[in-house]
C-alpha cells in the first residue's frame, strides 16, 4: 500500500478535503479504503459541504434578489397573498378554539380583564372594577349548569351571536365576583343593560 501523505492511524484520519484529523466515526464506510473507511469525512461528503451546493445556494439567492428587484409590485402582492391566506387559516383556528369550552372561557376571561383594566371602548365604566382570579372563574363556570346549558344551546343553534353565553353582573355597580355573576345569553345581557341604564330593575 502506497504511503499516504495524510495522517492515518487506528483511531482516525486526516480528511482529504477539510484536512482535519477526525475519528473513524466521522467517516462513512468504504470496503477498500484504508481501515475500511472513505478518505473524506461525513461532513465533506454531505451536500451541505459540497461546492456545488454552496454555489447553487449563492446563485439561487442571487436570482431571488434579482426577481424581487424587478418585480417589486408582484413581490408585495405575493407577500400580501401569503398574509391573507394565513389570516384565513388563523381565523379558522381561532373560530374552532372559541367554540371549545376551554377556549371560550379563556377568551371570556381575557375580555373581562381588558374591561376592568380600562383597555376597552368605554373605560370610564369599568375603571377599578374588581375581577375574580382566573382559576376561580374557570372553576365557577365549569360547575355552573347554566353555562353548560347555554353553551350547548348556542352550539346547537349554529353559534348565533345573540345566544352566545355571556357573564352578567347582577349588580352592575359591582365587579366580577362570584356572588355577583350569572351566565346568561348575550341578548339577555344586553336587555338587562338596556333596562338598568334607564334606572329600571331587571327582576
Ligand atoms: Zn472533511
Amino acid at each position: 500500500m502506497a504511503r499516504s501523505k495524510y495522517r492515518i492511524d487506528v483511531g482516525g484520519r486526516e480528511c482529504v478535503i477539510c484536512k482535519q484529523y477526525k475519528l473513524w466515526g466521522e467517516f462513512n464506510r468504504q470496503k477498500d479504503g484504508p481501515q475500511g473507511f472513505m478518505c473524506k469525512c461525513r461532513f465533506c461528503c454531505s451536500d451541505y459541504a459540497s461546492k456545488g451546493y454552496q454555489e447553487n445556494r449563492e446563485s439561487s439567492r442571487e436570482r431571488s434578489r434579482k426577481w424581487h428587484k424587478e418585480n417589486r409590485k408582484r413581490a408585495t402582492e405575493r407577500n400580501r397573498n401569503w398574509h391573507q391566506k394565513n389570516k384565513e387559516k388563523r381565523k379558522e383556528n381561532d373560530k374552532l378554539h372559541r367554540r371549545s369550552k376551554e377556549g371560550f372561557l379563556k377568551r371570556k376571561y381575557y375580555s373581562m380583564k381588558l374591561r376592568v383594566q380600562g383597555r376597552c371602548s368605554n373605560p370610564h365604566l369599568w375603571a377599578l372594577c374588581p375581577l375574580l382570579p382566573k382559576e376561580d372563574f374557570f372553576e365557577w363556570s365549569n360547575n355552573n349548569e347554566d353555562f353548560h346549558r347555554l353553551f350547548q344551546e348556542w352550539g346547537e343553534a349554529g353559534y348565533p351571536r345573540k345566544l352566545c353565553p355571556s357573564v352578567d353582573r347582577v349588580n352592575p355597580t359591582w365587579g366580577y365576583e362570584i356572588w355577583n355573576m350569572e351566565w346568561v345569553t348575550q341578548s339577555e345581557n344586553s336587555r338587562r343593560a338596556q333596562i338598568t341604564r334607564y334606572g329600571g330593575n331587571i327582576r
